[in-house]
C-alpha cells in the first residue's frame, strides 16, 4: 500500500513547488512582462495626454523660473547662493516641468498604471523608468534630455546637471566653495531648460508661453493679447 499525504501535505507540496517554478521562471517573466510594457507604453501614451497635463497647469513652470531669476539677481554678489537656487530652478524644471506630466499620462494610459507604480516602488526599476520617461519626452516633446548638448558646451545637459548638484551639495552640506563657474555654469543649466528646451517642448505640443512663465494653448497670433 502506497503512502497518501493527506491535505496539508500535498498543499504544501504544492506551495513548494510553485514557489521553486517562480525561483526559476518569475523573474525571467517579470522580465519579459515589463519589457512588453514598456513598449506598450511607449506606443499607447498620446501627445494630448501630454498637452492636457500644461494646458491644465499654466503656472507649471513659474516655481522653477523664479528660481532662475532669483539666482540670476544673486550671481554679482552672492554667487554662491546664486549656485543653490539656480540647481533648485534645474530640480524643479526636470521633476515639475518636464517628468510629471509624462507620469501623468502613463498613469492614464490603461494597462501602464499598475506597471509604473510597481517600477517607482522598486529600487531595480528606476533606471528602466527614468529610459521610458527619457524615450516619452524624446518622441514626443522633440528632446532627448540624455544626449541634449547646451550649444557652447562639449558635455551633456544631464552631466552638467549632475556637476552643478555636486557643487550645489558640497556648499549646502559641507559649506565647500563655490566657484563663479559653478554659479554661471548652473545658471546657464536652468537657463537652457526653461528658456530654450521648454519652449520647444511646447511649440512641439501646440503651446506656447506667456512672458514671463505662463502656459498658454489659446490659438491666437504670438504678438497677441488675451
Ligand atoms: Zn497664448
Amino acid at each position: 500500500m502506497g503512502y497518501e499525504p493527506c491535505d496539508a501535505e500535498r498543499e504544501a507540496a504544492e506551495d513548494a513547488f510553485y514557489e521553486a517554478a517562480y525561483e526559476q521562471v518569475g523573474p525571467q517573466w517579470a522580465e519579459d512582462h515589463g519589457m512588453y510594457f514598456y513598449e506598450d507604453a511607449v506606443r499607447e501614451f498620446t501627445a494630448e495626454r501630454l498637452q492636457s497635463y500644461y494646458v491644465a497647469h499654466p503656472e507649471l513652470a513659474q516655481a522653477a523660473h523664479e528660481s532662475l531669476l532669483y539666482a540670476e539677481s544673486l550671481r554679482v554678489s552672492f554667487p554662491k547662493a546664486a549656485l543653490i537656487f539656480a540647481v533648485t530652478g534645474t530640480e524643479l524644471a526636470v521633476k515639475n516641468v518636464f517628468l510629471k506630466p509624462i507620469v501623468y499620462g502613463l498613469v492614464h494610459t490603461e494597462g501602464v498604471a499598475a506597471f509604473v507604480t510597481d517600477l517607482t516602488t522598486q529600487h531595480t526599476g528606476m533606471e528602466r523608468f527614468q529610459s521610458l520617461l527619457a524615450e516619452i519626452l524624446t518622441q514626443f516633446g522633440g528632446v532627448d534630455l540624455k544626449t541634449f548638448k547646451r550649444a557652447d558646451s562639449l558635455k551633456t545637459l544631464w552631466q552638467e546637471i549632475g556637476e552643478v548638484q555636486k557643487a550645489r551639495n558640497s556648499v549646502i552640506h559641507r559649506g565647500g566653495p563655490a566657484s563663479d563657474d559653478d554659479a554661471d555654469l548652473a545658471i546657464a543649466v536652468a537657463g537652457t531648460l526653461l528658456t530654450e528646451i521648454l519652449p520647444d517642448v511646447l511649440t512641439k505640443l501646440g503651446l506656447h508661453i506667456h512672458p514671463p512663465m505662463t502656459i498658454c494653448g489659446r490659438p491666437h497670433p504670438p504678438e497677441g493679447s488675451h
